[in-house]
C-alpha cells in the first residue's frame, strides 16, 4: 500500500520492460519483471511441474522472491535454485537458495535493501495433462474462495502461529464488517477490501481496528503482511 502523501523520489517499475524467460533443461530463468503467472504458464507449456500452487499469486517474480510468496503449501523457497540481485551500491550478487534467508513472507532482500533482478526456478518434468489438472484445481480454489473481483492487497495479515487470520476475524463476528468504503470481505475474512475510494489513512485505520478487535477477543496479535511504502 502507498501512503496518501506518496513517494518523494524516483520509482523504478520493474515490470513488462524486464520480463524475459528462458529455459535450460528443467531450469527456468526469469527476469524480475515477469509476472509469476506468466512464468508459471510458460513452465506448464514445457511440461515442467512445481509452479502450479503459486501460479495464481498476483505480481512479479521479483516481488514474489522478495516476499517469499507462497500458496497451498509451496513457497518461493521450495522452487528457487538461485537469485541474481543488485545491491544498494550497484554490485551484482548471485545467491543460492540457502543464502536468501527465506522465511515466512520474508527474505534477505528486505534486510539489505536488495533489488531482485532474475530468478532461476528448479522444476521437474512431468506429464502435461497432470500439470494442467493441478493448475486448474488451484485456480478454481482461488477463484471460488477469494474476492478477486474487489480491490485488495491480498491477505492483509500474516498467518499467526497456532491459528489463521481469516478464522480469527470470522470468529470475532467481523465477516462483512464495514466502515465507509473499507470492508472485511464477505467471501474471505483474511482480505480487507476497498469498495470504492478509501484512502490509505482510512484503510490503515480499518486494518488496525480489525487487528485490535481480534486481539481483545482472542489474544492473537495479527501482524500485517501488506507492506507500506511512501511518506507518512
Ligand atoms: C488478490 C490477491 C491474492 C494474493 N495471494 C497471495 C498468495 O496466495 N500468496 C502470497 O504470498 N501473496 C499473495 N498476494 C500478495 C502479493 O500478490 C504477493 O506478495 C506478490 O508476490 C507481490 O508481488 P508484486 O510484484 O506485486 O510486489 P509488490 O507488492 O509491488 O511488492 C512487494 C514487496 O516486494 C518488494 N519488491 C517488489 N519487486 C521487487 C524486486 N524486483 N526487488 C526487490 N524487492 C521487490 C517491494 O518493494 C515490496 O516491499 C496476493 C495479493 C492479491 C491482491
Amino acid at each position: 500500500m502507498v501512503t496518501d502523501k506518496g513517494i518523494r523520489g524516483c520509482v523504478i517499475i520493474i515490470s513488462k520492460n524486464y520480463d524475459r524467460i528462458s529455459l535450460d533443461g528443467n531450469l527456468l530463468k526469469v527476469s524480475a519483471g515477469c509476472l509469476l503467472s506468466s512464468a508459471s504458464k510458460f513452465s506448464f507449456k514445457n511440461s515442467l511441474t512445481g509452479m502450479e500452487e503459486v501460479s495464481g499469486i498476483p505480481g512479479s517474480v521479483g516481488g514474489a522472491v522478495a516476499m517469499n510468496a507462497g500458496a497451498y503449501g509451496v513457497e518461493m523457497k521450495d522452487i528457487i535454485k538461485s537469485v541474481r540481485l543488485v545491491s544498494k551500491d550497484g554490485e551484482i550478487l548471485e545467491y543460492e537458495n540457502k543464502d536468501m534467508d527465506f522465511s515466512y513472507r520474508h527474505s534477505r532482500v528486505f534486510d539489505e535493501d536488495l533489488i531482485v533482478s532474475e530468478a532461476i526456478f528448479e522444476l521437474e518434468k512431468d506429464d502435461q495433462e497432470k500439470i494442467y489438472e493441478k493448475y486448474d484445481d488451484f485456480t478454481n480454489r482461488r477463484v471460488t474462495k477469494q474476492p478477486l473481483d474487489k480491490k485488495s492487497a491480498g491477505s492483509t495479515f500474516k498467518r499467526p502461529v497456532g491459528s489463521f487470520a481469516s478464522k480469527l476475524i470470522d470468529e470475532c463476528g467481523l465477516r462483512g464488517y464495514r466502515k465507509g468504503d473499507c470492508q472485511v470481505s464477505e467471501k474471505h475474512c483474511g482480505f480487507l477490501i476497498n469498495n470504492g475510494d478509501a484512502s490509505y489513512g482510512e484503510m490503515i485505520d480499518f486494518i488496525e481496528e480489525v487487528a485490535s478487535i481480534v486481539f481483545e477477543k482472542t489474544g492473537f496479535k495479527l501482524e500485517r503482511e501488506v507492506k507500506i511504502i511512501g511518506e507518512k
